[in-house]
């Protein structure tokens, strides 16, 4: 390497280090100015954006085990059995007035398969399925996350 090279050399590395800086100072004056940006989770809690999508919640008293959720959930987490209602059963009806033709039996959703895509809901013709905005359901036991709406106790 020739004298000329290793002052080029020099050059090229005090500029990139001064680049660098530069750009590591403006960033760090604009978080300086715009103030704090976390929080102290968990005693703090930031506000959910109303869109979001956390925990399916199912108000099996709406559902009509209709399938619609089952079928476009992409991942195959929801998990329902139903019966047919005996000709003879006092008939039942939803909140709005949809009569029901079969009896729950089971209404699963495995949430760790869960991709909150929001498409089950979308579909449900009842409007009993929906996301919550729980979001701190966390568990040693994966088994803990296959909610059994029929048996909800959170
Ligand atoms: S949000 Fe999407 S992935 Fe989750 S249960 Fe509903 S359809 Fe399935
Ligand atoms: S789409 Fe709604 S009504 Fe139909 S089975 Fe799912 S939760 Fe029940």
């Amino acid at each position: 390497m020739t004298f000329l090279q290793y002052m080029r050399l020099i050059k090229t590395t005090m500029l990139s280090t001064f680049m660098g800086m530069f750009i590591t100072i403006k960033i760090f004056s604009k978080a300086i100015t715009r103030g704090t940006v976390t929080i102290q989770y968990p005693e703090m809690r930031d506000n959910i954006p109303p869109d979001s999508r956390g925990l399916l919640f199912n108000d099996v008293e709406d559902c009509i085990s209709c399938r619609a959720c089952a079928n476009i959930c992409p991942v195959d987490c929801i998990h329902i059995e139903a019966d047919k209602k005996v000709a003879t059963a006092t008939p039942e009806f939803t909140k709005g007035g949809v009569k029901k033709t079969l009896d729950l039996k089971r209404f699963d959703i495995d949430v760790s398969l869960c991709c909150y895509c929001g498409l089950c809901s979308s579909v449900c013709p009842t409007d009993c399925l929906y996301h919550t905005k729980d979001y701190e359901y966390s568990t040693y036991d994966r088994d803990h996350h296959n909610v059994d709406y029929l048996n909800y106790t959170r």
